[in-house]
């Protein structure tokens, strides 16, 4: 492995990733730094916790050491405001010691001071396309210099809809510009996307599951649907300490979760879609400061949410596809740290639940000594694994011992099967925006009756079962 002054970075930026506590560059980051300083166009397959923001942001600071001239050098594209945000500290504190100008624009705000700030000389941009776009239409952007482009999450941005944007916005940079482009998956979209503007690139492919779900302890509580609310207060409960992410399908679902924790006495607050971006920026930064013991989050809202030493992820709501599940539990368990995620699986929930166990490679323990477990022919049914067509298989699931069992009724452990990974189904992708996931009006969490508070035993039997992270550079 080679250090970061192997990769060739100017003193000014070691100074201050000895200062953030890098020791080491990530997999990613030995990748990408050195061929982007060669000057490269990199496709890279990276998630969120992997440290690419570092592995692009470095060289574009690498490229700007002892410039003076003017003008937009690098541009950074992102889907959401919370990451455009997250990348912008990143570079902050990766050019402290440099005289570099950054901006962050996207929408949701009023772009008065966004345009204040790009009168001021920007020489890094850190945008969301829309917006982006908006302000070029109206003359405050010329991109004509930008030498370096990077696409961030970009399968991301090709889901919200923005691939018109993404290709005139790359129209309008620098024709021989550097193109780094960074996807968590590859599916044809991205990947033809990515072949239209990158130029003979180096490819980089951080296995996700592998790296995100690395230190990760997994576990499924089979619960009712309808005790949800009080799986969630009996969980708690029973673990008083450490930050939590919750995740919800719904914005309404994450009012109701946010609504009824504060009522038990809890420190929670809520991000979607639906909040202001004051409102947003202002739970974000509680939960940061821990001021907040529990953030609840919908998914397009929880991209970027980068909170360091993060113990808990809970999914009240099964997420909609098996990659939204990493992305998820990949929150917690950053930069080295472990972590624990926790799903509330309920009797619909089926389908996502071997999907999951598919795509990982891995079956979760299955925890059942709670107080709100399905009855006992709902579990053998959920615990069926789909056969190809889809019809069932007779009889339970492997590694199912029963409900009562002092281990929780499942000892198999995060084992890991046999079965190939999937591909990501094109299917489980669909909609472009937030919207998608508030289909259901009634907030999806069966968080809609009231019930007391439990005083049920803790719920144990979690096994753990680890697999280490492999990066595949290719090329
Ligand atoms: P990212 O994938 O860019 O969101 O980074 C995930 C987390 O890893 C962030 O909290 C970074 O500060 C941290 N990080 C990035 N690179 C390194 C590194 N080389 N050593 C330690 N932590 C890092």
């Amino acid at each position: 492995m080679k250090s970061f002054e192997e990769l060739g970075l100017d003193s000014s930026i070691l100074k201050a990733l000895k200062d953030a506590g890098y020791e080491n560059p990530t997999p990613v980051q030995e990748g990408t730094i050195e061929w982007a300083i060669q000057g490269h166009d990199v496709l890279g397959c990276a998630q969120t916790g992997t440290g690419k923001t570092a592995a692009f942001t470095l060289p574009i600071l690498q490229r700007l050491v002892d410039r003076n001239d003017k003008g937009i050098k690098a541009l950074v594209l992102a889907p959401t405001r919370e990451l455009a945000m997250q990348i912008a500290n990143s570079l902050r504190d990766y050019s402290k010691y440099m005289r570099v100008r950054h901006t962050v624009i996207y929408g949701g705000v009023s772009s008065y001071e966004q345009i204040r700030n790009l009168r001021r000389g920007v020489d890094v941009l850190i945008a969301t396309p829309g917006r982006l776009l908006d302000l070029h239409n109206q003359g405050h952007v010329f991109l004509g210099k930008v030498e370096t482009l990077v696409l961030d999450e970009a399968d991301r941005m090709l889901d919200m809809g923005f691939i018109h944007d993404i290709k005139m916005i790359e129209s309008l940079c620098a024709e021989d510009k550097q193109t780094l482009f960074f996807s968590a998956t590859m599916p044809p979209d991205v990947r033809k996307l990515a072949m239209g503007i990158l130029k003979d690139p180096k490819q980089l492919d951080i296995a996700p599951a592998e790296q995100k779900v690395d230190r990760i302890e997994q576990e499924m509580y089979i619960v009712r649907r309808d005790r949800k609310r009080a799986m969630l207060n009996h969980w708690l409960e029973n673990n008083p300490e450490g930050q939590v992410l919750i995740f919800t399908k719904t914005k309404r679902g994450a009012d109701r979760v946010e609504e009824d924790l504060q009522e038990q006495g809890y420190r929670a607050v809520a991000i979607h879609g639906d909040k202001s971006q004051g409102a947003r920026t202002r739970a974000l930064g509680d939960f940061k400061k821990n001021k907040a013991r529990i953030l609840v989050a919908t998914d397009v809202a929880s991209r970027g949410i980068d909170v360091d030493q993060l113990p808990f992820v809970i999914n009240v709501d099964m997420p909609e596809n098996a990659e939204t599940y990493v992305h998820r539990i990949g929150r917690t368990g950053r930069a080295g740290a472990s972590g624990k995620a926790i799903s509330f699986c309920c009797e619909d929930d089926r389908d996502i639940l071997h999907e999951i166990e598919k795509h990982l490679n891995l079956e979760i323990t299955k925890t059942t000594d709670h107080p709100f477990v399905l009855l006992d022919n709902q579990l053998g049914e959920l615990l069926e694994k789909p056969t190809r067509g889809g019809s069932r298989s007779g009889g339970p699931s492997r590694g199912y011992k029963g409900r009562g069992g002092r281990s929780g009724g499942f000892s198999g452990g995060n084992r890991r099967g046999g079965a190939p990974r999937s591909d990501r189904s094109e299917g489980s992708r669909g909609g472009s925006s937030e919207r998608k996931f508030d289909r259901d009006s009634s907030g999806g969490s069966g968080f809609k009756g009231k019930s007391g508070k439990s005083s049920a035993p803790s719920a144990g039997g979690v096994k753990k079962k680890f697999f280490s992270g492999v990066a595949k550079k290719k090329n």
